[in-house]
């Protein structure tokens, strides 16, 4: 199923897509919800992002081409860092140039959202905690991090550094999904998540060694060769088979 969390006259609602409409949903994903029988427009809504998370957890150098245009190391274990929530702006909402940013990065990544609370959790568990998928851009102001390696949180923490959605999108194997990178239409990156260091059972296996992930919680799985920077007027678009085009202009 494919849901979205949106605003409408300044109000917020869950809703699942239905022909090209939103069908307003009453509950939770997380427990259980229904359709309350209203619906809108997709072109009436303004979409938000998907979850409300306590963190959100990217994995870094997570595709072996990527590590390679970067001229890194392939980590033994997955390699995180956080970024605060703060970050996160939904699908159509833009993504502001920070005063005195230098270069300033776009990174298509698959998103995971948690379901439930999860400590602990082997490998072939895993998938048990996962709600659904979405589309992320890890927006870093790549400058500043070339820099000095310990301002990875500032490079990657501005408000709008976090795009996700359009939706949240269930019952999708996540180790096998093209995606793809556009700037202004011209297609950036292309990578598919069979070809990552760590699959998702893995990723989220160590994580939950590491941290208790909670409901809403998003965990991204990095992204693959083709980074670039964006500028003021640029309009970036991280697609995903089977989830969606988020789509967001530069500001
Ligand atoms: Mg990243």
């Amino acid at each position: 199923m494919k849901f979205a969390r949106f605003s409408y006259h300044g109000r917020t609602h869950t809703g699942v897509i239905r022909q090209g409409e939103i069908a307003v949903l009453s509950g939770s994903l997380f427990t259980h919800f229904e359709e309350t029988g209203e619906s809108y427009a997709l072109s009436d809504i303004k979409f938000l992002p998907p979850t409300v998370p306590t963190k959100v957890v990217c994995i870094g150098l997570n595709y072996y081409e990527h590590i390679e245009e970067i001229g890194a190391q392939v980590p033994e274990k997955p390699i995180y860092f956080l970024k605060p929530p703060s970050s996160l702006i939904g699908h159509e909402s833009a993504i502001l140039y920070p005063k005195g940013a230098e270069r300033v990065d776009y990174e298509g990544e698959l998103a995971i959202v948690i379901k439930k609370k999860m400590k602990d959790v082997p490998e072939h568990k895993t998938m048990e905690y996962v709600l659904g998928l979405s589309c992320f851009n890890d927006v870093t102001e790549r400058a500043l991090v070339s820099k000095n390696p310990l301002l990875l949180t500032l490079s990657k923490g501005f408000d709008t550094f976090g795009p996700i959605g359009p939706y949240l999108v269930t019952d999708l194997d996540p180790n096998n999904l093209n995606i793809r990178t556009y700037l202004n239409g011209r297609l950036m990156q292309e990578g598919n998540t069979k070809n990552c260091v760590f699959n998702v059972q893995q990723i989220l296996h160590h994580l939950s060694t590491w941290m208790t992930l909670l409901p809403g919680d998003i965990v991204a799985t990095g992204t693959p060769k083709g980074i670039a920077p964006m500028k003021p007027g640029d309009v970036v678009e991280v697609e995903i088979e089977g989830i969606g085009k988020l789509r967001n202009r530069v500001e």
